[in-house]
């Protein structure tokens, strides 16, 4: 059957559509993985830049300071000590040619740091000699050294090899790191953090917190060391979200439109493939429909032709023969009206077309009237049946001629699915809002899964016995259709095997 097309169907459709939409999934997933990686790579660049250039303006500083001393080293003339120790932080400059002492001290104090100046040099002379190397093909070097605890102070020095008017000269320059970080450093880590970062500068020994251009509330999103100042750090965080907290929430996000999207796209897919399924069993329903409703009407047509011909041609015998003839012609085109009846009822059905004309009645009046007109089909199948009606029966609103072919229908498939069993109970009531009347068989039952598809149109139970009775998958779904109109309801007990009961349920009109 059409199911194996169906699941083809749904085969290329999943293909078509979930197959690129999964690879686009991943594919957006990897992108964003990856942009997260290049925006985290862009802001610890920017944040670094950030940083380079609180160290680019100490250094440049103290090349500023180099230029003063060579220029006036160079020209012969008098070192100003005040503007060498104009910078808050600098505690001392010596200066001393090659060989020789030193020939000038910012403090004017020479004793006390001369002697620091000739440690120093002695222990590192290997650093002095490549300062010169470089000072030779003119490039001036600031080289900071490990710093020192020097008369209880904590102190960092940093060495240089000037020119001077005969020879070179070397430079030391002592720092003292906290006042230089907050009276130097300061109003210029206060420019350059703006608004949106905080620059901190901290010990690297004990991390304690030596100077913030805000109160910080969060850890250093980057610290790297001072250039000039080895044993402290300056880090950088952002004021607010982080832009890699905002980014992060940012991806967190797009990852959750794309499930959501994802949920949604094979949702759309599954109901997509349901109602093709769907469809194309209504379209092999369909085609099931024209070939059961073609014979249904022949049966009849053949009766209704070959006894009409056999009375033409006066062949019957006798007069007794006659009338059995005329009542199967009678019988057959009956059946034929009611099919092409059925028919055209649904079709009108389905073109919104059919109008009920809705009259207070009583439904116990309407059962009595079917039952008389039907009784005679019945018995004549061999049907034994009951009926019972409700004591009471209040009024409701009725299309009478609907509601008869209603419950024909149900007798009707009553005795189409009463296999051997040929005995039926017909019976009306009341209960609560409803007055309603069932009809009970005792044949082959529904199968529960089945229970509720039977209403649809052209829908048949095609398994076991049930191929060989013949309908067209109307019947019910003109009898729900029925009563809709009249604002009903239908109930249905059955089980396989032993009966079913079929209970339309009528609202009691409320005057
Ligand atoms: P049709 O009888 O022409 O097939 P219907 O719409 O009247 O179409 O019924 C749909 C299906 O419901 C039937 O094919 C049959 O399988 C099932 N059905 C209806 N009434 C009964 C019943 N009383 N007992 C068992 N099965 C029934």
């Amino acid at each position: 059957m059409n199911k194996n097309s169906a699941n083809r169907t749904i085969l290329i459709l999943f293909l078509a559509i979930i197959i690129p939409i999964a690879f686009y999934t991943v594919y957006q997933v990897q992108s964003l993985n990856k942009n997260e990686e290049i925006l985290s790579e862009i802001y610890k660049n920017q944040l670094e830049s950030i940083i380079f250039s609180v160290n680019q303006y100490s250094d440049d500083i103290l090349k500023s300071l180099q230029y003063k001393i060579e220029n006036r080293l160079e020209n012969g003339d008098p070192i100003d000590a005040n503007t060498l120790l104009s910078y808050p932080g600098i505690a001392e400059v010596i200066i001393k040619p090659l060989s020789g002492k030193p020939i000038f001290t910012a403090s004017g104090d020479s004793s006390v740091y001369t002697s620091l100046l000739e440690k120093t040099l002695s222990e590192n002379e290997n650093k002095v000699k490549k300062l010169i190397d470089y000072k030779k093909v003119d490039f001036t070097k600031l080289e900071p050294l490990d710093p020192i605890t020097f008369q209880g102070e904590q102190l960092n020095l940093l060495i240089l090899v000037l020119k001077s008017k005969d020879d070179l000269a070397i430079g030391l320059i002592v720092i003292r790191p906290i006042d230089f970080i907050e009276g130097t450093l300061a109003p210029k880590m206060q420019q350059i953090s703006g608004a949106n970062f905080i620059i901190t500068a901290r010990s690297e020994i004990d991390q304690a917190l030596i100077f913030s251009t805000d109160t910080i509330s969060d850890v250093e999103a980057r610290s790297l060391p001072f250039w000039l100042l080895p044993d402290h750090q300056i880090g950088i965080v952002q004021k607010g979200d982080s832009l890699e907290t905002i980014s992060k929430e940012r991806i967190q996000l797009n990852f959750v439109w794309i499930a959501i999207l994802s949920v949604v796209v094979l949702l759309g897919f599954y109901v997509v493939a349901r109602n093709l399924r769907k469809e194309m069993q209504l379209a092999q329903m369909k085609s099931d429909f024209a070939s059961s409703v073609s014979h249904e009407i022949r049966t009849p047509l053949t009766l209704i032709n070959m006894f009409a011909e056999t009375l033409l041609l006066k062949r019957v015998p006798t007069e007794e023969k006659k009338q059995e003839y005329y009542e199967i012609i009678t019988k057959e085109t009956s059946r034929l009206k009611n099919i092409v009846n059925k028919i055209l009822n649904f079709s009108q059905m389905e073109n919104k077309k059919r109008t009920f004309e809705l009259i207070s009645d009583y439904l116990n009046d309407i059962l009595k009237e079917t039952i008389h007109t039907y009784s005679f089909h019945l018995e004549n199948k061999g049907f034994s049946y009951q009926v019972e009606y409700g004591e009471e029966s209040p009024f409701i609103n009725a299309d009478r001629e609907a509601i008869t072919e209603a419950i024909i229908n149900l007798i009707d498939n009553a005795m189409k699915y009463s296999g051997e069993s040929k005995k039926l109970n017909i019976f009306s009531g009341t209960k609560s809002h409803y007055t309603f009347v069932a009809v009970q068989d005792f044949g082959i039952g529904i199968d529960p899964k089945k229970q509720k598809l039977i209403f649809d149109k052209f829908f048949r139970v095609t398994e076991g016995d049930l191929y060989n009775v013949q309908g067209a998958g109307l019947g019910l779904s003109i009898v729900k259709n029925i009563m809709d109109a009249h604002n009903g309801k239908i109930e249905i007990e059955s089980s396989l095997g032993k009966g079913s009961t079929f209970k339309l349920l009528f609202p009691i009109k409320q005057d």
